[in-house]
């Protein structure tokens, strides 16, 4: 099936007389006929649901999709894209261990990868997206375990050339670990390119109408867990009956050891009515994505012809650094555009407060044209020195192009821009 089909259909196929649609399955638990059959499930977790703390059908029709899209063997969806990064990290790292990510990553991974896991004792080492080779190799370490980027970068729209980051990574024995949410795999399969596992905050496009916080994980099944890294992988799992992940699960191995392990004990696991909202957006993602690349290339190129901003980043245009990794690894360049307006925060605040159809709004991804400003919203604790060094320019503008009418948009930017 290609993803048009793979999105109406990959994860449920109803047998005769069943509903049509994936069903709610509103239920925290399962039945069994005897004691001696939920014994043999906890034998054998894989066999049966026990409980919706980490399993649950609804659930696991989105997980089957979102694997098929991806290309991966297996996924499994968690309450949020924080949940997911976590646990991408938590399922192959603990206390004493290290990995590298770049810089140019979603603010709260950052914060996540460097407050948070370094309370747990995992540090974490930034390069930059653009580092030759030789710069991120000497980042590694013996004890690091994994390396992290993203597709396309929220917000700093670079495109990270992942066949090189995956090799890399895979020279030092490490999985690469990519998180998609921006490009979706409807405009780039990571797995293809070599990465080992993909993450997603599916609140973004993948949700698509601003309905529900989620995300997921998606396992390649190509990573090798036996080179002599992952022990965790190999030895015996006290907690489960002494079982080896890679011994009983083979490819598999690092899916399954994430929901035994940590999604029995964190239980970060979506409700089935969201996964069924889920399911509604990811209904329609292939068709909604190719909707915001054209809006976003016409607003891209709109911004670009305005004697009133002084850059405009957005790696479909041909003037942006991320362009030539754009047409290599992207089907569209997504629907985020980034500018910077001439007059610094003062007429970001102008432009961004006259517009009309657009939102003011701490979202991106939305189905809706939402606009953000850094230095007076999500980076406002920052004076005007601590935003340059940060990288956030005052006048920085994060444009999330929707699907209303591409006149409709441009319009609006006309009339706010003539108040600047
Ligand atoms: C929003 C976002 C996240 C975090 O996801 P939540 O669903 O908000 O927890 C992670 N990565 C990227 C690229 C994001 O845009």
């Amino acid at each position: 099936m290609r993803d048009e089909t793979k999105c109406l259909h990959s994860g449920y196929t109803p047998k005769n007389g069943e509903p049509r649609v994936v069903p709610i399955y509103q239920s925290t638990t399962y039945v069994f006929d005897s004691t001696e059959e939920v014994g043999s499930v906890f034998d054998e977790p894989t066999k049966a649901l026990i409980y919706s703390r980490f399993a649950n059908p609804t659930v696991m029709a989105v997980e089957a999709k979102i694997a098929d899209l991806e290309g991966g063997i297996g996924a499994m969806c968690t309450s949020s894209g924080q949940a997911a990064s976590l646990m991408s990290i938590l399922n192959i790292c603990h206390a004493g261990d290290s990995i590298i990510s770049t810089a140019q990553i979603y603010g709260g991974t950052f914060n996540l990868f460097a407050v948070t896991l370094k309370k747990l004792g995992i540090e974490c080492i930034f390069v930059d997206a653009n580092d030759d080779d030789e710069t991120i190799r000497k980042a590694f370490k013996p004890n690091t375990k994994a390396l992290f980027g993203e597709t396309i970068a929220n917000p700093a729209l670079t495109v990270l050339d992942i066949e090189r980051f995956a090799r890399i990574a895979h020279e030092n024995g490490v999985p690469l670990i990519m998180d998609n949410t921006f490009a979706t795999p409807v405009l780039c399969k990571p797995i293809s390119y070599g990465a080992d596992i993909v993450i997603h905050s599916t609140t973004k496009y993948m949700d698509g109408h601003a309905l529900q916080v989620g995300g997921v994980i998606v396992d390649s099944g190509n990573f090798d867990w036996t080179n002599g890294k992952f022990p965790e992988f190999t030895e015996p799992d006290e907690s489960y009956h002494g079982i080896c992940y890679t011994e009983t699960y083979g490819k598999a191995a690092y899916i399954i050891k994430a929901r035994m392990q940590l999604m029995r004990d964190f239980g970060a696991y979506p409700a089935a009515h969201s996964a069924f909202l889920l399911n509604l957006g990811l209904e329609t993602l292939s068709m909604r994505m190719k909707q915001y690349c054209e809006n976003a290339l016409t607003v891209a190129k709109y911004f670009e012809s305005s004697d009133k901003i002084e850059k405009v980043i957005y790696p479909g245009l041909e003037s942006d650094a991320g362009y030539a990794n754009a047409q290599k690894y992207l089907k569209g360049a997504s629907g985020v555009v980034s500018i910077v307006i001439k007059g610094g925060k003062a007429n970001a605040v102008k432009f961004m407060d006259s517009l009309k159809l657009a939102s003011n709004e701490v979202h991106v991804a939305d189905i809706r044209t939402c606009v953000l400003h850094p230095a007076s919203e999500t980076h406002r604790q920052l004076t005007e020195e601590q935003l340059v060094a940060a990288g956030i320019n005052p006048g920085l503008i994060r444009f999330s192009v929707g699907l209303e009418n591409i006149d409709d948009i441009i319009e609006d930017i006309e009339q706010a821009l003539a108040n600047v």
